[in-house]
C-alpha cells in the first residue's frame, strides 16, 4: 500500500508552500487509498517554537486534511516525534560506525573553516577533507578518552554515479565526489536531517516522499544512507517550487501570502484554500477549476505534476475564495459573519429582527471573498452617521439633488410602513411630481442615506435601516 507522509520542522508557522506539500501527499494517499503520516521533525532544537506543532495540527483540522498516523493519535510507527526516537537513530548510527561506514570527526569550526577556504583557494569544491577519516582506531579512542567533542560523519564513496529516479524532475544525476563526508549526528548527539529522515522513512515504511523541490539535492546523500543500510529507496517526487506574481521564489514574508492562521481567521472558506493550492503545481486534464474533495482525491496523480515553478496568484486565490463563498448556504455565511463581528466587538444595532443580519448578509454575500469582507462592506449598517465619499458629495452638489432628497425626507418621515416596496413608492411618487428619473432620482438619495454612490439594492438596504437613522442621514446630507 502507498504510505506518504508530511514531515514539517516546528521551527515557524505553517507556510502556504507546505501546505501545498502536506495537501499532495494527503490527495495521493486518498487517491490509491494508502496512509497519510504526520510526522514532526523537531531535531534542529533550537529552532523549534513553543506551539508550532499544535498550530500544524489545528491549520490541518480547520482545512479538512486528516491524517491516518501522527503524534496525536499514534498508529503502528510510533512515537512520530522525532525528539523521542533518538534510541533508534542511536543504534542505526552504531551500525554505520560498526561498518567502519561512519566515523567520528574531532574538527573544530575554525579547522573546518580553514578547510573550507584553502579548498577555496585551490579551486577545489569546498567539501570535507576526510582528515578525520584517516585516523586510527587508537587516535579516535585517545580523543574521545579526552572528552574532546565529536560530530559523526558519513563516509561517500568517491566518484560514483548517483541517481534520483524522480516521478516530476525525471532522471537526476549526482556525482558522490562533490558532496564530500557529511555529519549525520551533531556534537550534541542529536541527528542531522539527511541521516534522521532516512531512518524514519525507513522504519515507517514511508513508499513515496512527495516534498519540496529544495529538498531535491539532499536526495543523493538519503539515497547512500538508504544503500548503507540496504533499505529499499522510496519513490521520490520534488514538487516545482512556488514563485511571487514576479516569478521570483516566494518569499516566507511576501504580504500577498499568509499564514494558514490568518486565512481562517478572515474567515476564508477552507476549501477554497485546498481547492487553489491542489493546482499550485498539479493541473488535472479539462479546463475546470472548481474541485471538491472527493473529485480531487479521485483525479490527483503525479504524473501531471509540472516541473516548472508554480505561481502563487492572490488574484486567483480570492476568485476561487469569491466562488466557494458566494455558493454557501445563507445560514452557513451568517454563522460565519457573526464570528466575524464577535471578534471585531461589533453589535447588532438595537431593536432589528432575527432575520436582520442574514438578511444584510444576503445583499453583500455575492461579491464577498471571505467573511470579514463583511466588516468593511456592511458598516453604514452598524453606525447612525456615514461619511459621505467625494463622489457621494459631488453628486449630492450637483443641480436637481437637493430637491429629490428633500422630497424623499418628507414621504420617509411621514410613512408608517418601513419596507423595500414603501421605499419604492416613495420613488414613484417623486418621479411623477419632480419628472426625474434613473440616475437622477436614485443616486441622490443613496448618496445621502449611504454616503457613497455604489452599494447594494438600494431599497432593501433602505428597507433594513432604522428608519431613524435614514431621517438622520437625510437630514444630515441636506445640512
Ligand atoms: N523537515 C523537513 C522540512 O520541513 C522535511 C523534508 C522532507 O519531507 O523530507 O523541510
Amino acid at each position: 500500500t502507498v504510505r506518504v507522509r508530511f514531515a514539517p520542522s516546528p521551527t515557524g508557522h505553517l507556510h502556504i508552500g507546505s501546505v501545498r506539500t502536506a495537501l499532495f501527499n494527503f490527495l495521493y494517499a486518498r487517491r490509491h487509498g494508502g496512509d497519510f503520516v504526520l510526522r514532526i521533525e523537531d531535531t534542529d532544537t533550537n529552532r523549534n517554537i513553543e506551539g508550532a506543532e499544535l498550530a500544524f495540527l489545528d491549520g490541518f483540522r480547520w482545512l479538512g486534511m486528516e491524517w491516518d498516523e501522527g503524534i496525536d493519535i499514534g498508529g503502528p510507527y510510533a512515537p512520530y516525534r522525532c525528539m523521542e526516537r533518538l534510541d533508534l537513530y542511536r543504534e542505526h548510527v552504531q551500525t554505520l560506525l560498526d561498518k567502519g561506514i561512519a566515523y567520528p570527526c574531532f574538527c573544530t569550526d575554525e579547522e573546518l573553516a580553514q578547510q573550507r577556504e584553502a579548498a577555496e583557494r585551490e579551486g577545489r569544491v569546498p567539501r570535507y577533507s576526510g582528515v578525520c577519516y584517516e585516523l586510527s582506531e587508537t587516535e579516535r579512542q585517545e580523543k574521545i578518552a579526552q572528552g574532546i567533542p565529536y560530530s559523526i560523519r558519513f563516509h561517500v564513496p568517491e566518484n560514483r554515479e548517483l541517481v534520483v529516479d524522480d516521478l516530476v524532475r525525471g532522471h537526476v544525476t549526482f556525482n558522490s565526489s562533490d558532496i564530500g563526508d557529511y555529519v549525520i549526528v551533531k556534537s550534541n548527539g542529536i541527528p542531522t536531517y539527511n541521516f534522521q529522515v532516512v531512518v524514519d522513512d525507513a522504519a515507517m515504511k514511508i513508499t513515496h516522499v512527495i516534498r519540496a523541490e529544495e529538498h531535491l539535492s539532499n536526495t543523493p546523500r538519503q539515497i547512500l544512507v538508504f544503500q548503507a543500510f540496504g533499505y529499499d529507496i522510496p519513490k521520490f517526487a520534488h514538487l516545482p517550487i512556488v514563485l511571487d506574481q514576479h516569478r521570483k521564489k516566494l518569499s516566507k514574508r511576501d504580504p500577498s501570502v499568509l499564514p494558514i492562521q490568518k486565512y481562517e481567521e478572515l474567515g476564508y472558506v477552507p476549501h477554497a484554500i485546498i481547492n487553489f493550492l491542489a493546482l499550485l503545481g498539479w493541473s488535472p486534464e479539462g479546463e475546470q477549476e472548481l474541485f471538491d474533495l472527493e473529485s480531487l482525491a479521485s483525479q490527483f496523480d503525479l504524473d501531471r505534476i509540472s516541473k516548472a515553478g508554480a505561481v502563487f496568484d492572490v488574484d486567483k486565490l480570492n476568485w476561487m475564495a469569491n466562488q466557494y463563498f458566494k455558493a454557501l448556504d445563507l445560514k452557513v455565511a451568517t454563522d460565519m459573519v457573526k464570528q466575524q463581528l464577535d471578534r471585531a466587538s461589533r453589535s447588532l444595532p438595537a431593536g432589528v429582527p432575527d432575520d436582520w443580519l442574514p438578511q444584510i448578509v444576503s445583499l453583500f454575500q455575492e461579491q464577498m471573498v471571505c467573511a470579514s469582507d463583511f466588516l468593511r462592506l456592511s458598516e453604514g449598517f452598524f453606525e447612525q452617521r456615514v461619511t459621505y465619499d467625494e463622489e457621494a458629495q459631488q453628486l449630492l452638489a450637483e443641480p436637481g439633488s437637493r430637491q429629490v432628497v428633500e422630497a424623499y425626507f418628507a414621504l420617509a418621515s411621514a410613512d408608517e410602513v418601513w419596507t423595500a416596496d414603501a421605499s419604492r413608492a416613495r420613488f414613484k411618487q417623486i418621479q411623477k411630481e419632480q419628472g426625474v428619473k434613473g440616475r437622477a432620482l436614485f443616486m441622490p438619495v443613496r448618496a445621502a442615506i449611504t454616503g457613497q454612490v455604489h452599494g447594494p439594492d438600494l431599497q432593501k438596504t433602505i428597507a433594513l435601516l432604522p428608519k431613524d437613522w435614514v431621517l438622520d442621514r437625510l437630514a444630515s446630507a441636506l445640512e
